[in-house]
């Protein structure tokens, strides 16, 4: 398949992981928005969120505990952090690969 995180997962392509178990990775994004942009990722190929089935309910539930437990471990998300899934090309999704960017080490002006 050609997905560039599958890649990264497989090791075909180079990143700089920093958390990575049997189902999830997580890597620092190529072109950083913050001091602090991560992203976390299940190891299982799904497309977007929108793709998600009730089989995936533990995976992703563990993929946002693995966000929460990174940022805890970087001083720079001591003061907050953000969590952010694009879902489809008017989000802004590029790559078609779930993941979540962990946002943080700066003040960001909200959203919504
Ligand atoms: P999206 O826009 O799909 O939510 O986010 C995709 C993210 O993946 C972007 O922030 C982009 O910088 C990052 N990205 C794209 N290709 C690569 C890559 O080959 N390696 C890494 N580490 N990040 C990538
Ligand atoms: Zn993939």
């Amino acid at each position: 398949m050609d997905c560039i995180f599958c890649k990264i997962i497989n090791k075909e392509i180079p990143s700089t992981i920093v958390y990575e178990d049997e189902s999830v990775i997580a890597f620092k994004d190529l072109n950083p928005v913050a001091p602090v942009h991560i992203l976390v990722v299940p190891k299982k190929h799904i497309s977007a969120l929108r793709e998600v089935q009730e089989e995936d309910i533990t995976l992703l539930g563990k993929v946002l505990y693995t966000c929460k437990e990174i940022a805890k471990s970087l001083p720079e998300c001591d003061g907050g952090y953000r969590v952010i899934n694009n879902c489809g090309d008017n989000a802004g999704q590029t790559v078609k690969h779930i993941h979540f960017h962990i946002i943080g080490g700066k003040n960001m002006p909200n959203l919504i």
